[in-house]
């Protein structure tokens, strides 16, 4: 098991968890609820993203690396123009009623 990704922002972690999955990298999470539970942030229980083999882990980390140094990867917060919810920069689509972002 390879660590290749933990932030308290458990939002973050799902980003990248689904982007290393739409790259076929088999992911597994960590302490996914645990954000939730802990009022003092204790690194050692931050979410985080794993995966099954040494390649992975060396290409899930060029991947995380590359998105973040990716300018094109504006991670504003957009405001649904359908259901006028407040998303989180990085989502694609709403995350309340699915209203793809406007380009
Ligand atoms: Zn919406």
């Amino acid at each position: 098991m390879f660590e290749v990704y933990r932030d308290r922002d458990s939002a973050k972690v799902g980003l990248f968890n689904g982007l290393l999955q739409e790259n076929g990298i088999r992911t597994m999470l960590r302490n996914w609820h645990a954000s939730n539970i802990i009022e003092i942030p204790i690194p050692y229980l931050f979410p985080n993203i794993c995966v099954f083999s040494k390649e992975d882990c060396i290409a899930a980390k060029e991947i995380i690396e590359s998105y973040k140094n990716d300018d094109r990867g504006s991670l504003e917060e957009w405001v649904c123009q359908t259901c006028s919810e407040t998303n989180e920069g990085g989502f694609s689509e709403c995350w309340k009623c699915q209203t793809p972002i406007e380009e």
